[in-house]
């Protein structure tokens, strides 16, 4: 009796144990590996099997999946609208993919505490996070002290390139968007190398080819990087400017002063040839490019002190404050689409690009905006 007693209990700390394991807190203030935020995702999408799906879409040139979590209420016969997000881009951005996982929290703990205007959100749009797009880079970075500032993707590069240890394309100047004119190299030894042609990586078409082909569904595009402190708006390229420029800057400055409330911190906002310098190929001119109307790219902390190895002791205030400007976004976005109230602010030179929009909208019972 006592040793079958003695048996159950064993089999009980272990079942406990297990469960313990599973359900281990993912520390949101520090950096993980690309293991470590690969478990993670599934962890996240076990927690919340009716809100999370993750979906696997391309292949990088080390032949790694490229996945992001999908995160919305299912609505069954309503066309939802979408919110693209993605960090990792530049390999040693180490901050980006840290911010990615904290906002997936956040927005599931607001949703989960029945934040009236989270659920609103989760109802009309799904969110889209890739919490890692440079996979293979990402992980080389985190080979050892010498490759911890790699930039680029892994592809080698033209069969004449001879840079030592080197190689690689920027994959934040590879997009179909003005390829190769100002601000990129194509020197393949250059940390900016733009690549043999527009989309040569696998991991820009993978983006290209998944928010192309749901274009008109996607209101907003925001790529995430490091450092220097600024929203940029498109586009990067001098010789044009968005129809709805304005607009962006708005919303840009109105995210800034969120991030500023947070904990100071001041972020600058422009177009970046005014703020930083011309670009071509960025992934955020070539979203607003095919259309989608709000795009930004977000320089998260600092402005050089650290660069690019951030401290882990300022990965929560980095991300506390990104977060509250990026949630200022969406939410201008989506209460631009579904509340009255917003959809009839819409000046003159915007007109035609949100008439697919404007169709497809309609009034869902809004909670005023903050
Ligand atoms: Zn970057
Ligand atoms: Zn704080």
């Amino acid at each position: 009796m006592l040793r079958s007693v003695g048996f159950a209990f064993l089999i009980l700390l272990s079942q406990i144990g297990a469960t313990m394991e599973e359900r281990m807190e993912h520390g949101y203030y520090k950096y993980h590996p690309m293991t470590e935020i690969t478990s993670w995702m599934q962890q996240i999408v076990r927690e919340h099997p009716s809100l999370v799906s993750t979906e696997a879409y391309g292949k990088t040139f080390e032949n790694r999946t490229i996945s992001l979590l999908k995160i919305g209420e299912r609505t069954s016969g309503v066309e939802k609208k979408a919110i693209w997000m993605d960090c990792g881009i530049h390999a040693r951005e180490w901050i980006a993919p840290a911010f990615c996982q904290y906002f997936v929290r956040e927005i599931l703990q607001a949703y989960n505490k029945t934040d009236p205007k989270m659920r609103e959100m989760m109802k009309n749009v799904d969110f889209y996070v890739t919490p890692v797009l440079n996979v293979d880079g990402y992980i080389y970075s985190w080979t050892d002290n010498t490759t911890r500032l790699w930039r680029k993707t892994r592809s080698p590069g033209p069969e004449d390139c001879v840079c030592f240890g080197d190689g690689g394309t920027d994959l934040n100047r590879n997009f179909d968007a003005l390829w190769g004119t100002v601000g990129m190299s194509h020197n393949c030894c250059s940390l900016f190398y733009a690549g043999a042609g527009p989309l040569s990586e696998p991991e820009s078409q993978a983006v290209t080819e998944f928010v192309g082909s749901r274009k008109a569904d996607i209101l907003c595009f925001l790529t995430i990087h490091n450092y220097g402190q600024m929203v940029l708006v498109p586009y990067g390229h001098p010789n044009i400017i968005s129809p709805n420029h304005n607009e962006l800057m708005e919303v840009g400055l109105a995210a800034a002063d969120a991030i500023r409330g947070v904990h100071g911190t001041s972020y600058t906002v422009g177009i970046s040839h005014d703020i930083l310098y011309p670009h071509s190929g960025l992934s955020m001119d070539w979203a607003r490019l095919v259309g989608i109307p709000f795009s930004f790219c977000l320089e998260l902390r600092d402005k050089g002190q650290h660069g690019f190895e951030l401290p882990e002791e300022q990965v929560r205030a980095t991300c506390e404050e990104a977060y509250a400007g990026v949630l200022h976004i969406v939410r201008h976005v989506h209460d631009k689409i579904f509340c009255r109230s917003g959809a009839v602010a819409i000046t003159a030179t915007t007109t035609t690009l949100w008439t697919t929009l404007l169709v497809a909208a309609w009034v869902t019972g809004c909670t005023t905006a903050l």
